[in-house]
């Protein structure tokens, strides 16, 4: 059996990109298509932490609310140096943002799948289709445009469209077919140990930075929590272990490790894409700058990217122009932004793995200088959270490009 479908805008990739975008499409009654694809979707092995800016995307596409109650509202960041020695953080030394300018209730904590899960609902709701590629799919030019075929089941089906939004994850299948060409990088010997622990006894992000690595714990609502730790790879040869370790610094949220998940261990990569465009077709999301987990950063960007994606698009299909010239704008829109939290979060990345002698204590100390500084922090959370590079003075001052 076959098809033949005629959307304005096909998006490939069935995320947090994907069934965002496609949520503002289908919103503004703009027809739209989502191709599922790639490996199945397996259990949630770690959280997200999103920004205000992400939190005021969700807001946009009438999704908070359900969010926040799917997830977390946090409370406070609360950031920490433990002793050289191992021992107990000093638990004056932490960040509170309850007190701060941003105020309490505009971090949210979520799992991935129940974000997901609300924006994609929320998008079916407003008309989106999605296509499950269950054998694939091929993309050809079709001018103007584009031309999928579907495979899905016993299924074949064709869809036409002036513009194609690539959606699909970093390692991005769409960006190859495009021959859009893309490098990574990623620290030597750094790991990440993620996983999902049982409730926190209230909603906070509590982050640990040791003489040999960091380590968090997050809510992630009335019943999870998200556990991790940046750890060189010779440490985390035993996962779970390696998330105990949090609890030498910090005990309070040691119901969350009593019910702890599988641990598993991740090599995330930071993406370098040159270009995002190309005639008829753009990537978005970690499709155009995936980037280490390290700043907590990549799925706010990833949902700063929406309302901006929507305004560069539906001009496109207004004026029948989706040259990459006229495409081109959104990444000229986003490149400030999110250069700076790849280069944030790759220098954050070389700073844990530093192994020149001396280099840990200075690391130390200059945290234990910035704990000690409310002010600073409170400033640089701040202008993180508009959707412009912080200040130079404040980046100096912090430590960070
Ligand atoms: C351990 C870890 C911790 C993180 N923590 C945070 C955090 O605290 N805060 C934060 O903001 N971000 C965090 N991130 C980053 C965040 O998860 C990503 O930036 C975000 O998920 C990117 O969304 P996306 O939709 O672009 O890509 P993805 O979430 O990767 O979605 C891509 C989609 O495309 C689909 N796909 C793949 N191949 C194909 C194909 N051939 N055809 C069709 N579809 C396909 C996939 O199945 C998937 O559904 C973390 C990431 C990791 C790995």
């Amino acid at each position: 059996m076959s098809e033949r479908l005629d959307v304005d805008v096909v998006v490939v990739g069935g995320g947090l990109a994907g069934y965002a975008t496609s949520l503002a499409f289908s919103r503004a009654g703009v027809p739209c298509v989502v191709v599922e694809g790639g490996p199945p979707a397996r259990e949630d092995t770690f959280g997200m932490i999103l920004w205000p800016t992400a939190s005021r995307t969700l807001a946009w596409l009438g999704v908070l609310d359900e969010v926040t109650d799917a997830g977390a509202s946090l409370e406070s960041v609360r950031w920490f140096v433990p002793q050289r020695d191992g021992s107990a953080a000093d638990p004056d030394a932490g960040i509170d943002i309850r007190t701060s300018s941003l105020g309490a209730g505009t971090f949210l904590g979520v799992l991935p799948s129940r974000i997901v899960g609300t924006l994609k609902r929320a998008s079916h709701e407003a008309g989106t289709r999605s296509l499950q590629a269950t054998r694939g799919w091929d993309v050809e030019r079709a001018r103007p445009g584009w031309r999928l075929t579907v495979r899905t089941g016993e299924q074949e089906v064709t869809v036409a469209t002036p513009l194609l939004v690539g959606a699909d994850g970093s390692g991005s299948p769409l960006r190859e077919r495009l021959a859009l060409p893309a490098s990574r990088w990623r620290p030597k010997r750094q790991v990440i140990v993620t996983a999902v622990g049982g409730p926190m006894p209230s909603p906070q992000s509590r982050q640990a930075l040791a003489a040999q690595g960091a380590w968090g714990c997050a809510s992630l609502g009335s019943d999870h929590s998200w556990l991790n730790a940046v750890v060189d790879e010779d440490q985390a040869l035993d996962p779970a272990a390696t998330l105990r370790r949090y609890l030498g610094f910090d005990g309070e949220p040691s119901a969350a490790f009593a019910g702890m998940g599988p641990a598993v261990t991740v090599r995330p990569w930071s993406m370098r894409v040159p270009q995002w465009a190309t005639d008829g077709a753009v990537l978005m999301g970690d499709a155009a700058h995936g980037m280490l987990p390290h700043f907590g950063f990549g799925g706010s960007l990833t949902l700063e990217d929406v309302p901006v994606m929507f305004e560069v698009a539906t001009e496109a299909l207004r004026t029948g122009d989706a040259s990459r010239t006229r495409l081109d704008q959104f990444q000229q829109r986003r490149r400030g932004r999110v250069g700076y939290g790849r280069r944030a979060s790759e220098r954050w990345a070389q700073v844990l793995a530093m192994r020149v002698p001396g280099s840990g204590r200075m690391r130390d100390l200059s945290m234990r200088r910035l704990a000690r500084n409310p002010h600073l922090l409170d400033r640089f959370y701040a202008e993180l959270s508009t959707s412009a590079v912080p200040s130079l003075s404040t980046r100096l001052r912090v430590g960070l490009p």
